[in-house]
């Protein structure tokens, strides 16, 4: 599968959908809550508690988007 940017993929019970190379929207399947994401930063509270005491904690968006990213990798 080749990921493209500005088109959404489901990703689990995520959907990611590439702004740029970097940064994503990703939603939850369930809330349809919209989140900003990159491979190293998200705007959950889940990330935002948990890094401060584990700098390279990341969250289930942010392993979505490092996911999908090496898809898009792959060409
Ligand atoms: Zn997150």
């Amino acid at each position: 599968m080749t990921v493209k940017i500005g088109e959404p993929y489901y990703a689990g019970d995520l959907v990611v959908f590439f702004i740029d190379e970097n940064e994503a929207v990703v939603t939850d399947y369930d809330c349809r809550y919209e989140l900003r994401a990159t491979d190293s930063t998200c705007e959950c509270c889940t990330f935002r508690f948990r890094s401060r005491s584990n700098p390279n904690f990341a969250c289930r968006h942010i392993e979505a988007v490092r996911r999908m990213q090496a898809r898009m990798n792959e060409g």
